[in-house]
């Protein structure tokens, strides 16, 4: 052994950092979703390739990355604003490092993996942590041999349970309103009886009378259309084109009002949220006053599963519920029940999942 072969040892050294974390990166922007745990991936990521080509080898000390930091990057927050116990409670190091190696698993080219021999990790720094003490992390490489021995379970991680949600429900303030919703609410929020409220209540009612006409007279209009010799194609196309409108008018605007009233929380209909929110709620609720009142709002989550967002939506076609929390990276995988009065929701979704977690549990 000469010093020629340290240097070639120094080199394949680089090279595996270089290619496994440039591969990953380019694998992570190509398949981009909602998670926080990809998000999180790719921040300690890009703390680790900083530099990177440079200072390559295996006496390199990384820039190490504490759950504050990740969190106030995410967030796009500065330091001093980030709360420690919710980072610590929303960055769970075992989590992501599950995630991690499953996308390592999946995604990444497996030839490269056998080739360079090594996978990413994440590695705690040992001599930190402790009480009040914020924890480092960093991403390294490790023996691909030694992949089952490296499950790291972070001692901070409280065990989430796949089967509960909290949701939250978003100030009113955050929902931008639609022009509709300008024209009705004051602030969000609409009184069933002031003369606003019932405005839109006869609006609504109005609504469906003129469905229901316009259903009738256009069943007449056909039943009747050859009788008419002088009539224009135009003129028969839009009379039977009001059929779908009014169809419309039923599910967006009549429908969801009317499962408002019935059921006290619902999705807000098209014309209540601007097309720039893409998640609205609407629930009643009694005001001191003892009125009833409408409030925009919107009730979300974090996916236990996967840690993509959840958002309320309809239960059908595959749950008996009418509002149900779903993932939206897997809308009909990770299902919740929706509760508004605790927050709560649990997992509808097939067994499957729970026993996979127990797994992790007492492993
Ligand atoms: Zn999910």
């Amino acid at each position: 052994m000469g010093y020629k072969w340290v240097l070639i040892g120094l080199i394949s050294m680089k090279n595996k950092y270089l290619e496994l974390f440039n591969e990953l990166k380019k694998k992570l922007d190509s398949y981009p979703n909602e998670t926080n745990n990809q998000r999180y991936i790719q921040i300690m990521l890009e703390r680790r390739l900083k530099n990177l080509s440079i200072n390559s080898d295996d006496n390199y000390e990384p820039d190490k990355i504490s759950r504050k930091i990740i969190y106030a990057i995410d967030k796009k927050v500065s330091l001093d604003e980030v709360d420690s116990k919710e980072a610590q409670n929303l960055i769970n190091i075992g989590k992501v490092q599950k995630d991690l190696s499953d996308f390592v698993r999946t995604q990444m080219d497996s030839e490269l993996i056998s080739r360079i021999g090594y996978i990413p990790i994440i590695k705690v720094d040992p001599s930190k942590g402790g009480r009040g003490k914020e924890k480092l992390f960093w991403l390294d490489i490790e023996l691909l041999e030694s992949l089952a021995v490296s499950d790291l379970r972070d001692d901070d991680d409280t065990l989430e349970n796949y089967y509960e949600v909290t949701y939250q429900r978003e100030p009113t303030s955050k929902i931008k309103p639609s022009l509709f919703i300008r024209l009705f609410f004051r602030n969000g929020e609409l009184k069933m009886y002031s003369p606003k409220g019932l405005l839109l209540i006869a609006l609504m009612l109005a609504s469906l009378l003129l469905d229901v006409l316009i259903v009738l007279f256009s069943i007449v209009f056909i039943i009747f259309m050859k009788d008419l010799p002088t009539l224009s194609l135009i003129t028969a196309l839009t009379i039977i084109a009001l059929i779908p409108f009014a169809y419309m008018n039923f599910l967006w605007f009549f429908k969801p009002l009317h499962h408002l009233m019935t059921h006290r929380v619902s999705k807000a209909p098209l014309l209540f949220a601007s097309l720039n929110t893409d998640n609205a709620d609407i629930e009643m609720y009694k005001g001191a006053d003892g009125y009833r009142i409408a409030r925009i709002t919107a009730f979300t989550s974090i996916c236990p599963i996967c840690t993509a967002p959840i958002e309320l939506a309809d239960g059908k076609p595959d749950q008996r519920q009418p509002l149900v929390g779903r993932c939206r990276e897997a809308p009909h995988a990770h299902v919740y029940s929706f509760d508004r009065m605790t927050l709560r929701g649990y997992f509808l979704g097939h067994v499957g999942y729970l026993k996979t977690h127990s797994n992790i549990v007492y492993i």
